[in-house]
């Protein structure tokens, strides 16, 4: 056997081993579901039948003179090498548009316009046996190359360049990883066709294929990095960056994210934190509804859903019947758990127009009040806000946006000025004015709460610092905190650290804890309150009769004042059950000798009636809204 020949047959075996290698992986990693993998599984099993029919004419050419069966045996190993080779191309280019996201479900017509060439290349190769004006043998059987062969490699190139331009094109869509493996695939390939067009005996072209093909494996197509060890769906890494593929390249898709709201019930349940156990369940559940690469698990109790068409009645009817599926409880061991879901559907990119608006749906707190369970739309605007809120929030602190307001109070039978509470604002140079109770939840949800409560100290401080209010004979200014900050355990030391930075009387400074947080921890609370009464600091407790509460600890911790919602009044006047809320109300706290404020006052009506019950202190537009500093003290020193 010539030597160039068993050089020929030996390179054609190394690329039979190394793309048989790769199907071979891809197929005990079972990762042939997609569409990508189906394209890059195509071009390995491509090169495999390549390099079979190259070995086969090879081996034959050598007996051909001798038999004919031999001969035969040539002319289909090159005719089906040349069918198959020339829809290398082509399929790389389809795979290199998958791989970037775009979109190739429609638009059927433009795809089968894009195919013409390898069309047009096919008919001649399928023509070849009789016109032969892509190769011929000469007597010896010896293989040659005919000038109709420049038309397979003129086709090849155009779907290279087109692949190369989508790779340009959609770059950005791209991690650095995957533009590496193409780059690297490109380079190898081309570098192999350019040896063997030079030299036509050093058949490089099929085994360059083969070695980038696996390169590709290694960078593309395992994912192992991708994967959710627990679930066996994508992880957030995936999301994040599928979702950049889809954004850059312009996808217009449908965002399901399943979010289970009362996973602390398994613990409850089983005794055991089980929600592993769970996710795998719902996992499973998912993957009977949509193929596994469309599954993202976030959290152990979030789900995403990318549904490739922008479809809305579709999204909300796959919502629909994941919604149904969470009426029925889920078996974790022995416990039939039932659990609850909350289902947004959001239109990417109408609604969802960045990675981060992805994730903040996964992980933004569920709304608290909600008639439904399934959000899409409009309904998911307020997703949106509390993105914008948010960043508004962290910018205040950044740009001192925030402005602390003050809203007097008075003694309800002289009608003499008693004191203010601080309230805070925040002038957003984008969103405009921000109220508190659009943005302390917030602020509260983000962990800078501490900061914003911080300020409005400092600021109060400053304010009692420069003498004006006593000198206008202010009692006290109240200043309110979160229920989160004072469950902390050096919160009193934190605030006694503050305050005495400036040189402020302790005794004017009344801090207002809401109900909820006082029946919440008692023993915390109790703490607190006592080592800063100690100090000098004064106690309210703000929103009484808005929450349900356990009246013995809130009146066994000393609280100067308690401060009567303005629901509370507002009912009284509306009927006699309000009223009888109201005078036991102020009866009830009299007798436990604290001081009572009435809040949201705005007619002299009302101030009359809290006159007749006895009252001590009002607050309400009837007197003043909070407003600036500045106002403040003009007001103040108006009247
Ligand atoms: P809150 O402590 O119950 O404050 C009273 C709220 O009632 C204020 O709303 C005030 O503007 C409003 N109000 C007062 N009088 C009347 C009235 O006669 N009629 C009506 N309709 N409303 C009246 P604001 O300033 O929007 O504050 C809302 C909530 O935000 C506050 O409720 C408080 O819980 C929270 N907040 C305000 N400033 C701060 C702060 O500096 N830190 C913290 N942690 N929370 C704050
Ligand atoms: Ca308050
Ligand atoms: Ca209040």
């Amino acid at each position: 056997m010539p030597f160039v020949t068993q050089f020929k047959i030996v390179i054609y075996c190394a690329s039979f081993v190394v793309s048989a290698t790769g199907i071979l992986f891809t197929l005990l990693n079972r990762r042939t579901d997609k569409l990508q993998n189906k394209l890059y599984l195509t071009l390995l099993i491509m090169v495999v039948c390549n390099s079979l029919s190259e070995i086969i004419a090879d081996t034959a050419t050598i007996s051909s003179g001798v038999s004919h069966a031999a001969a035969v045996a040539v002319e289909v190993g090159h005719l089906s090498y040349h069918l198959v080779h020339s829809g290398i191309a082509p399929i790389f280019f389809l795979y290199v548009l998958s791989v970037c996201g775009a979109n190739m479900s429609g638009k059927r017509k433009r795809y089968v316009a894009m195919f013409v060439p390898w069309i047009i290349v096919e008919l001649f190769v399928m023509l070849n046996p009789v016109t032969k004006w892509v190769y011929y043998y000469d007597r010896n059987m010896e293989y040659h190359r005919n000038w109709a062969l420049s038309m397979v490699y003129i086709s090849s190139g155009l779907y290279v360049a087109m692949a190369i331009f989508m790779l340009m094109f959609l770059w950005k869509a791209l991690n650095t990883k995957r533009r590496t493996a193409l780059i690297y695939f490109f380079f190898i390939v081309l570098s192999g066709l350019c040896v063997q067009l030079f030299n036509y005996d050093l058949r490089a072209e099929l085994l360059s294929e083969a070695v980038a093909l696996l390169g590709v494996m290694i960078a593309i197509e395992i994912e192992d990095d991708r994967i959710d060890a627990g679930t066996g769906v994508y992880n957030r890494r995936a999301l994040i960056s599928d979702m950049n593929t889809f954004l850059v390249s312009g996808r217009q898709l449908y965002l399901l994210c399943v979010k289970i709201t009362n996973t602390e019930i398994i613990k409850h349940a089983t005794g055991s934190d089980s929600t592993d156990t769970l996710s795998k369940l719902v996992a499973e559940y998912m993957k009977t509804l949509v193929p596994r690469y469309q599954i993202y698990s976030i959290n152990p109790d979030t789900f995403m859903l990318t549904l490739m068409e922008n479809d809305e009645t579709k999204a909300v009817w796959l919502a629909g019947m994941i919604s149904e599926r969470f009426e029925r409880p889920w078996k974790i061991g022995d416990n039939e758990i039932p659990l609850k879901v909350l289902i947004m559907a959001a239109d990417v990119p109408a609604r969802i127009r960045t990675v981060d608006d992805a994730l903040y749906m996964a992980d933004s707190p569920v709304p608290k009040k909600l008639d439904k369970n399934i959000l899409t739309g409009s309904d998911l605007d307020y997703l949106l806000r509390r993105a914008a809120v948010e960043n508004a929030v962290t910018r205040g602190l950044d740009q001192h946006n925030f402005e602390v307001f003050y809203q007097p109070t008075y003694h309800v039978a002289t009608r003499t000025l008693h004191g203010a509470e601080a309230l805070i604002r925040l002038r957003d140079p984008e969103l405009g004015n921000l109220f508190p109770d659009e943005f302390i939840p917030i602020a509260e949800q983000i962990g800078l709460i501490d900061d914003v409560d911080d300020y409005v100290l400092r600021e109060v401080c400053k304010f009692l610092e420069s003498g004006i209010p006593t000198e206008m004979g202010m009692e006290c200014i109240n200043v309110n905190l979160s229920m989160l900050q004072c469950m902390q355990p050096a919160f009193a030391e934190h605030i006694v650290d503050i305050v005495d930075k400036f040189n402020v009387d302790k005794h004017m400074i009344n801090f207002e804890i809401t109900e909820s947080v006082a029946a919440g921890d008692y023993i915390t609370l109790s703490r607190v309150v006592r080592l800063m009464k100690k100090q000098g600091f004064k106690f309210s407790m703000d929103d009484y009769g808005t929450g349900y509460s356990n009246m013995q600890s809130i009146f066994r911790l000393d609280f100067d004042i308690v401060k009567i919602d303005k629901s509370i009044l507002w009912s009284a006047e509306k009927g006699q059950m309000g009223q009888i809320i109201l005078d036991s109300s102020v009866r009830m706290i009299r007798q436990m000798r604290r001081k009572i404020l009435v809040e949201g006052v705005e007619t002299e009506h009302q101030l009359e009636m809290l006159k007749e019950l006895g009252v001590d202190y009002a607050q309400g537009y009837l007197f003043s809204k909070p407003i600036s500093k500045a106002d403040f003290i003009d007001m103040l020193q108006k009247s």
